[in-house]
């Protein structure tokens, strides 16, 4: 089955390179790229490279290189197709069997969910209209009261109410000509067999729209107001809402969250409205579930600190704390609050004001400092138990812990705390695995201009070739310049030459020119060589710097490849030409002429370099 290429495009847009690997191996921010040790080889530091821009990963150390789908096909031992296909479904699209079916799969699957935020758009103002009705929520706007909201928080929260009744949602919306079938894909009402009929799936609840950072309205949160259970219920997973991925309120904290460097994240829907209303807006809250993989890639994109507010309730905080590690290996500093026992942070706010909160945000313990807090509070350090105990509680953090003098801090005070010596627990950390390297910037590359204008050997005319490639797989505003020039096969590299007729002809189709879009483009039925391809491309893709390549040098670059051409030709009749002449034949005289200004061409090129 072949898969177009704009569908393949568009499978790879949705699959974030990063978060895609970040699933199989821990990557690290260096710079604008991430970094990790190679899955493809033995190594201790780590040189594998993940390009967010480029849509590439490419290792220094084995030269292992490609995009998304190309990173699965080896990682996990899949075929293109099915590399493809895993992404495909990651992403929520559907591949229809049939090939003309792919165009009406995506426009469907983008006019769905523009249906389903639609849909949640309409439920918020219908729920938002009947909180703000005193005659139908009453008890809800008590209830608000009671948390001490101000009406222009609820506005800005668009918080609502759904009624008792479980069928004023339903009967508003199919009102509005909306399909019952539409609002079940919503997860707004579920279709009940016993009554066999639809019903609302939120009624006598406070609702709580959660939205994206486009503040497009993804889903719900529904909190009771009597005592049925549960007491928060959330709309379930539909094609736009995913609760590890989403952050209650990340779309009106976001501004705040980046200008102070530091995200708040809390437990709760009333935490952070009582946090912004008190001016704590850089908060935010995970819809109830532990920090996944996806959040911290949200966090590491906004701030470097995350301060942690839990209520003390001790099962919680166990739980709670397993997400962070995932923090710290993003090389974000944690903090954690603990509030007194029982005390969650809307109580707290209330009780003490945002000056005493902030205070207990700055004064915030680091992950470590908290989690051996916890380990002294339960074990004596000075018992060979306890020491084992915070050995296993705090170094697995420390592991993750990405600048090599803050780890060293770290295991220092720990070995000081209980009296083990460094070594040991440094040869511990080593068991664990999990040890993390400074990272060693890349070393600039050298001059490459002037080495390929000098140079007549292979090497050169090698350089001259990737030079020309690594421009315009980088900066394709080049590559008309360089077309006109020197065709594909003027590249003396069969693998060179294989990728510069895929780049001319995305070009020519007025299809962007980008490193993973050629890799695509490249896939054929000889794997091996397609990968070899990958592999170049990466390899230019990652390490450019346009300040290499001015407009002399791409001049100089295109003139030395041109000329390797006319060297093969040169040395071809020349040696056809001297084999017939051995042999006591006649040479045709086109050949000699042909041989001769070949020859004439070659010294006035060579002439032409020297005296530069
Ligand atoms: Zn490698």
């Amino acid at each position: 089955m072949a898969i177009p290429g704009y569908l393949i495009d568009q499978i790879r847009q949705s699959n974030n390179i990063v978060e895609v690997i970040s699933e199989h191996l821990p990557l690290k921010k260096a710079g604008s790229n991430f970094k990790a040790l190679c899955p493809f080889h033995q190594e201790k530091t780590p040189s594998f490279i993940v390009s967010p821009q480029k849509e590439i990963f490419h290792c220094f150390g084995c030269g292992e290189g490609g995009n998304v789908f190309n990173f699965l096909m080896k990682h996990e031992k899949m075929s293109f197709v099915e590399a493809v296909e895993r992404l495909a479904e990651r992403a929520g699209i559907s591949l229809p069997k049939d090939r003309e079916g792919y165009q009406e799969e995506i426009s469907r699957i983008s006019q769905e969910r523009k249906n389903l935020f639609e849909i949640n758009r309409h439920a918020a103002d219908f729920f938002h209209r009947c909180l703000k009705s005193p005659s139908v929520a009453q008890k809800a706007r008590e209830y608000l009261k009671k948390r001490g909201l101000a009406e222009e928080t609820i506005d800005k929260f668009g918080l609502g109410y759904a009624p008792e009744s479980g069928r004023a949602l339903l009967e508003a919306a199919v009102g509005k000509g909306y399909k019952k079938e539409s609002l079940e894909k919503a997860g707004l009402v579920v279709f009940s067999e016993k009554r066999n009929d639809y019903y609302d799936l939120f009624f006598d609840r406070i609702t709580f729209p959660i939205a994206d950072v486009q503040s497009r309205i993804m889903g719900f949160g529904g909190r009771v107001l009597g005592n049925r259970l549960p007491k928060y219920l959330n709309s379930p997973e539909t094609s736009v809402f995913n609760k590890g991925k989403a952050l209650y309120a990340l779309n009106l904290a976001s501004d705040s969250i980046l200008k102070k460097n530091q995200v708040i994240i809390l437990e709760g829907y009333t935490d952070v409205l009582t946090c912004h209303q008190s001016g704590i807006d850089n908060s935010v809250a995970t819809l109830g579930t532990a920090l996944t993989s996806d959040h911290v890639l949200i966090i590491s994109r906004y701030a470097e600190e995350a301060v942690i507010v839990y209520d003390a309730d001790t099962a919680g905080v166990k739980a709670a704390l397993r997400g962070l590690d995932l923090l710290v290996g993003a090389g974000i500093k944690v903090k954690v609050v603990a509030l007194p026992q029982g005390t969650d942070p809307d109580d707290f706010l209330r009780s003490q004001g945002a000056e005493k909160f902030q205070q207990e945000v700055s004064q915030a313990l680091s992950l470590i400092d908290y989690r051996i807090k916890l380990v002294s509070e339960n074990c004596d350090l000075n018992s060979s138990e306890g020491k084992v105990a915070l050995v296993e509680e705090v170094l697995p953090t420390i592991a993750r812990i990405k600048n090599l003098v803050e780890q060293k801090e770290e295991i220092k005070k720990v070995s000081q705390l209980i009296s083990v010596d460094e070594e040991t627990l440094l040869l511990e950390l080593a068991r664990i695995n999990r040890k993390t390297y400074e990272w060693e910037e890349v070393s600039p590359r050298e001059e490459l201009a002037r080495d390929i204008q000098q140079s007549t050997s292979r090497d050169g005319i090698l350089k001259a070739e990737k030079g020309l490639l690594q421009v315009m797989i980088n900066y394709p505003e080049e590559i008309e310049t360089i077309r006109v020039e020197v065709a594909p096969e003027d590249f003396v590299m069969g693998e060179i030459s294989r990728i510069v007729k895929v780049v001319y002809e995305l070009y020519e189709r007025k299809e962007p020119v980008k490193p993973a879009i050629i890799m695509d483009r490249i896939y054929g039925q000889d794997l091996q060589f397609s990968s070899k391809l990958n592999q170049i491309i990466a390899s230019l893709a990652i390490e450019e710097n346009r300040d290499e390549f001015s407009p002399e040098v791409v001049k100089g670059l295109v003139e030395r490849v041109k000329m390797h051409k006319s060297e093969e030709e040169y040395i071809r009749i020349g040696e056809e030409v001297a084999s017939l002449m051995d042999r006591g034949l006649s040479v045709e005289r086109e050949k000699i002429e042909k041989f001769q200004e070949l020859a004439r061409k070659l010294k006035g090129s060579r002439d032409e370099g020297l005296s530069r």
